[in-house]
């Protein structure tokens, strides 16, 4: 009689602790939700204001009208590039936070990989010109030539994984290899569904490299190589958790492989049609 009483005694504890360990997760959750709100409004509200100082800022350098000595014009650049920077800043911590909300819209449609490979090449010439840089965006014969994705998602991540490329290397080249994924290579991978078609844009630069020990913190919130302290480029370090991000809700990953000194290798791989997709479109890619 003694034990059926221990045991009832530990089995109510149990359901106790069981239940101040939801309510604990539940305010947790409640509170992650509100801090996301809140960051979402006003990261909203903190643009009206930051679009006049660049537009004004912006007017004052390109207006001769005003007079201004070089000195001035070179304030004004100053203001403008600050509140560039800061509108960029801006600008990731409300994508991450409507992610974390789940505010964020995906519409998949129809993607033909060759005017996204277009786009992509056009986009970053200037900067490859700039630095002097080779810059190649090639398609394998294999790659599908029609996936459906959320085609302005999937921008934005190449675009973050092409200025970091631009931003870290100093001299050889970018290269964009877009090929099909498969076999082996998606094995192990945390991928959201089976697909039999997957797309894979592999970003590799030539630049300075991640150290093993940083190669996976650097997806995550203001993460960067070289801490505050030491710090040479720009940047936020949200570049990279909005991208890990993005490629999740596109059903798909992206994973890194770098060696110091010598460079890095962005891959995102992703399906070629969204969950749900009725199977008529997938043959009719698959074909
Ligand atoms: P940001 O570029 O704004 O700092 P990211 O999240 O895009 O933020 O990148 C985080 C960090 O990862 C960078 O600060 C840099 O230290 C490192 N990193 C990202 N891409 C590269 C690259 N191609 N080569 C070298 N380091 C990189």
């Amino acid at each position: 009689e003694e034990r059926t009483k221990d045991a009832e005694l530990k089995s109510e504890e149990l359901q106790s602790a069981k239940e101040s360990l939801e309510e604990k997760a539940h305010e947790l959750m409640q509170s992650s939700k509100y801090k996301s709100e809140f960051l979402a409004n006003m990261s909203h509200e903190l643009r009206t204001p930051l679009n006049s100082i660049l537009l004004l800022s912006e007017m004052l350098v390109d207006d001769p009208v005003h007079d201004l000595t070089e000195d001035q014009i070179e304030f004004a650049k100053v203001i403008h590039s600050s509140g560039q920077d800061l509108l960029n800043l801006i600008n990731d911590i409300l994508d991450l936070s409507k992610v974390e909300v789940g505010k964020i819209d995906i519409h998949f449609e129809e993607v033909l990989i060759n005017e996204f490979a277009d786009r992509l090449y056009r986009h970053f010439t200037p900067f490859a010109k700039h630095k002097n840089l080779g810059f190649t965006v090639t398609i394998s014969e294999n790659a599908l030539s029609v996936i459906y994705t959320d085609e302005q998602r999937l921008q934005q991540i190449l675009k973050n994984l092409l200025s970091n490329a631009f931003k870290f290397t100093e001299e050889g080249s970018v290269c964009v290899a877009i090929e099909k994924a498969e076999g082996e290579e998606l094995l192990g991978l945390p991928l959201a569904k089976h697909s039999d078609s997957w797309l894979k844009v592999k970003v590799t630069d030539t630049g300075i490299g991640i150290p093993l020990e940083k190669q996976e913190e650097i997806f995550e919130a203001f993460q960067q190589v070289d801490g505050a302290t030491m710090r040479k480029y720009g940047g936020t370090g949200l570049g990279l958790s909005i991208t890990k991000e993005f490629a999740q809700l596109l059903g798909g990953v992206c994973k890194v492989e770098s060696s110091e000194g010598v460079g890095s290798s962005f891959t995102l791989i992703i399906p070629s049609l969204p969950e749900g997709m009725p199977e008529i479109i997938e043959n009719e890619i698959n074909t």
